[in-house]
């Protein structure tokens, strides 16, 4: 078997074409703030590339640039700030932030419903419960990922590998969401390898180059790398072994030009369903 490859570029074009449109209707222009503090480099690229995005789909877009020194009562004033302002519907802090400044605090501190990163406890709980909120973008862009690539949910074995409180946790829910059977890996699973294996949907979010090896996949499945992991020539790959696994599954993603571009897609998304969901528009 030879995969179909699930061209997220592609898939992430049109759901910004689709976004373009919406907002080119609404009488407002939804705002977006992104805030970095220092000068990981990054996070410099990522910032730059969601102005870009946000701009070209019509949103009012900035980024606020703060020095690395910056304290942390200093940050949670620029947040209240942005909370506050009416022309403000999405607020993101890029991560990391600086060790000496308490990220869970500075997340908690971003009003829920602006929070288009889908980070703010409530949000994690409203997702955890089942119920309607703003969803972390990267296990967003997965779904849509997986809908595009006509991959049938409801009652599908899937498997997340990872349990991060950015991807692999919230993933596991959205996949349970949609009606899959879903088992949760980890670094302290057993015989990862016959896990992976009884999966339909293979979601990878580990950060190890590769791990996720030909013979760990089952025939017909769909694989989708959520990975980004530098090679030492500095080439970027994803936590599978594209030509591996491509001789088993169905469809898989690739890295780079998978998930990657859907996350920025899916931010803008939830800037666009803040701002209609608080103007009411
Ligand atoms: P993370 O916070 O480091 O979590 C990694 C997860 O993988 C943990 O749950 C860890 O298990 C598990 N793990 C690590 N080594 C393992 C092993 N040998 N066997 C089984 N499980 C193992 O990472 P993350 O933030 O979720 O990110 C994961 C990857 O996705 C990274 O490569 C990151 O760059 C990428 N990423 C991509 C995007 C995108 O837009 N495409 C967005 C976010 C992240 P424990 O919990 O037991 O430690």
């Amino acid at each position: 078997m030879t995969a179909q490859v699930i061209d997220g570029k592609a898939v992430a074009a049109e759901l910004r074409r689709g976004i373009a449109a919406r907002v080119a209707a609404l009488p407002f222009r939804p705002g977006l703030r992104v805030v970095r503090v220092g000068e990981d480099p990054a996070s410099g690229v990522y910032v730059r590339n969601k102005d870009r995005a946000a701009l070209e789909a019509g949103f009012d877009s900035a980024t606020i640039h703060l020095p690395e020194a910056t304290g942390e009562a200093e940050l949670l004033e620029v947040v209240a700030r942005l909370n506050a302002d009416p022309v403000v519907d999405g607020i993101l802090v890029q991560l990391p932030l600086p060790r000496h400044i308490d990220a869970d605090r500075v997340i908690a501190a971003v009003s829920p419903g602006k929070d288009v990163d889908g980070f703010h406890p409530l949000n994690a709980g409203l997702l955890a419960a089942g119920r309607p909120g703003l969803v972390p973008c990267t296990p967003k862009g997965v779904m849509h990922l997986l809908r595009a690539a006509g991959c049938s949910l409801a009652g599908a074995r899937a498997l997340v590998l990872g349990r991060s409180g950015i991807v692999g946790r919230p993933m596991a829910q959205l996949l349970l969401a949609a009606d899959c059977t879903v088992t949760v890996a980890h670094s302290r699973t057993r015989d990862l390898a016959a896990e992976c294996r009884r999966a339909e949907i293979l979601v990878a979010a580990v950060g190890r180059a590769g791990m996720v090896r030909g013979d760990w996949v089952a025939e017909g499945a769909t694989v989708i790398d959520v990975g980004i992991n530098r090679l030492p020539d500095g080439r970027l790959t994803g936590d599978v072994d594209f030509a591996g696994v491509s001789r088993h599954a169905a469809a898989i993603t690739p890295v780079p030009g998978g998930v990657g571009p859907m996350t920025i897609a899916c931010l803008l998304e939830n800037t666009l369903e803040a701002a209609v969901a608080r103007r009411g528009a």
